[in-house]
């Protein structure tokens, strides 16, 4: 086992279920770990079975009814502290994240920088969290609102930030007085583990209730019991459209509250105002980076009709400087794909692209030999495609891209706008009012829209999310706090009278 491994508390075979650092024994099946880095077995978990979660269940209701009294500014105490654990478990946390999600050691240490910037996020946030006052219509009347913690969030997680997506979610429920469950991917059970054992030693040291941090893992069902479990006010899910239409579906019918984080398909326009050097970074960036397995990956390139040939051009002789290979050797830019069923995705993508009359500039494919013995390294793709291909319209999760011409503004938004998905999109252009058109009410309908940078590499200060089969929900900064707390309106009479509504009186 490697050191890295070790040093974050993982085992051979590690008890899947955990209020703090409290470890439960349970019945439920094994998970293996595999890393698609060479394909080899790394651990196991067992998952949680009925009566682990439900054990789970009653501590996280216990906790709640303490934590939520911690006042704010302490419980963002603990989130500072949780912060400085990770700055000294930067290096093997990171390092896990690329072993087993397979995506480049640099990616690995900045998903855990993330992990850090969001708790520095929350500490601040810890003394704010503030509600409005309003002025009474009512003499000797005052009114203000103020936000109270919710109960117990669930937080289901995808692989591709196997760590990251947790934090966004946990640092900012715990300032607001939530307590959490983690359900992570099932294959990528040991951050999981590695993400408690961290932040258990800080609460365990500061007399944190236990049942404040809990972890279950296992596969879709152990989602499930969370997305009806009435006992769950708020289920923060991430991960396809498939999974948040079920999540969303079950969540809705008990009238709980979802934070719903789905796939995206992301474009960015290349106009002929463009500075190229900047656009073919950035689409090159958004295209590899992470083997095209980012919710905000660039998965469309709209390029005007002038400059057509020549951005076709560099991107070729771009693609061929391309290293791919184990991403914990740092001159690889391309990691492995996270499994062979999304290599099969990826190669049937390619085939369905081709059937739909595409035809690729750059040639995509399965790698083989030395180094390449997990089956999971591909060779990242061009295809010149229409936009209304069945493939196009569709998020494959694997470095595919596609290339699309434009004429006008106009269609390039339409273009960009046209899929189901609306997470993430750009426009690279030096012309400010082309650039403006395209952030403003008629522009793009993606949660997030830049300019002059590409699709992926979002900010944790910004509210991170998007629109349509995206889901709709907004973690991280600006005001996603909100997700996590309750509303409430608050009157007080200080009067000697009690003025009635709609000034309806009683003869008393
Ligand atoms: P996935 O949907 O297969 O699994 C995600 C999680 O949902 C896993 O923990 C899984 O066990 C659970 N799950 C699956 N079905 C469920 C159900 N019916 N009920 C409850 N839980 C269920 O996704 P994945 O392959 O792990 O991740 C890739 C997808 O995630 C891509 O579509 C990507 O765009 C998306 N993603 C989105 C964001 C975002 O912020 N918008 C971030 C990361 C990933």
């Amino acid at each position: 086992m490697h050191n890295f491994i070790q040093q974050l508390g993982i085992k051979e075979l590690n008890p899947g279920v955990s209020i703090g650092l409290n470890w439960l024994s349970s019945a439920g099946e094994k998970i293996t770990s595999y890393s698609p880095v060479n394909g080899k077995e790394i651990a196991a978990v067992t998952a949680a079975d009925k009566a682990s979660y439900e054990a789970v269940i009653a501590k996280a209701q216990q906790a709640f009814t303490e934590w939520r009294i911690w006042p704010a500014p302490k419980r963002g105490e603990i989130v500072r502290q949780i912060g400085e654990a990770l700055r000294a478990k930067k290096e093997p946390l990171g390092q896990l994240v690329s072993y087993e999600m397979g995506k480049s050691l640099q990616e690995g240490y900045g998903e855990v920088q993330e992990m850090i910037d969001i708790c520095d996020f929350a500490v601040g946030l810890a003394r704010q969290l503030h509600g409005l006052t309003m002025h009474s219509e009512r003499p000797g009347h005052r009114m203000y609102e103020q936000w109270h913690p919710l109960g117990i969030v669930g937080i289901i997680s995808a692989f591709n930030f196997p760590v990251a997506v947790w934090s966004w979610n946990t640092m900012l429920a715990w300032v607001c007085g939530d307590v959490c469950i983690w359900k992570p991917s099932e294959k990528t059970p040991l951050c999981g583990i590695a993400c408690q054992h961290i932040v258990a030693e800080v609460f365990a040291k500061n007399n944190v209730p236990e049942g404040v941090s809990c972890l279950i893992q296992g596969g879709r069902e152990i989602g499930e019991w969370m997305s009806h479990d009435t006992r769950v006010p708020l289920v923060s899910a991430t991960g396809s459209t498939r999974m948040g239409k079920a999540v969303g579906a079950a969540v809705g019918e008990r009238l709980g509250r979802s934070l719903l984080e789905l796939g995206g398909n992301n474009a960015i326009i290349i106009s002929e105002h463009a500075d190229l050097n900047i656009a073919i970074r950035g689409a090159l960036f958004g295209a590899v980076g992470t083997a095209g397995q980012r919710c905000t990956t660039t998965r469309r390139l709209i390029i005007h009709e002038s400059i057509y040939d020549t951005v076709k051009e560099k991107l070729v002789a771009a693609y061929k400087q391309l290293s791919i290979g184990d991403p914990l050797n740092e001159s690889n830019h391309v990691g492995p794909l996270i499994d062979t069923d999304a290599v099969k995705n990826y190669l049937h993508a390619i085939e369905q692209c081709k059937t739909e009359g595409g035809h690729f500039i750059v040639e995509g494919g399965v790698l083989e030999g030395a180094g390449y013995e997990g089956g999971c390294y591909v060779k990242p793709c061009i295809a010149e495609a229409k936009p209304a291909y069945k493939i196009v319209q569709h998020e494959t999760f694997a470095p595919i891209l596609y290339l699309l011409k434009y004429s006008t503004i106009a269609e390039a938004v339409a273009i960009q706008n046209g899929v189901p998905q609306g997470l993430s999109s750009s426009i690279m252009t030096l012309n400010l009012r082309e650039a403006e058109q395209f952030l403003s009410a008629g522009g793009s309908d993606c949660g997030i829209a830049n300019v002059n940078i590409g699709t992926s590499g979002a900010e944790i200060g910004g509210a991170f999310g998007g629109e349509k089969e995206t889901g709709g929900g907004r973690e991280s900064g600006s005001d996603a706090w909100k997700n996590y707390m309750r509303r409430q309106t608050n009157t007080i009479n200080y009067s000697n009278n009690l003025p009635l509504a709609q000034g309806i009186k009683f003869d008393l």
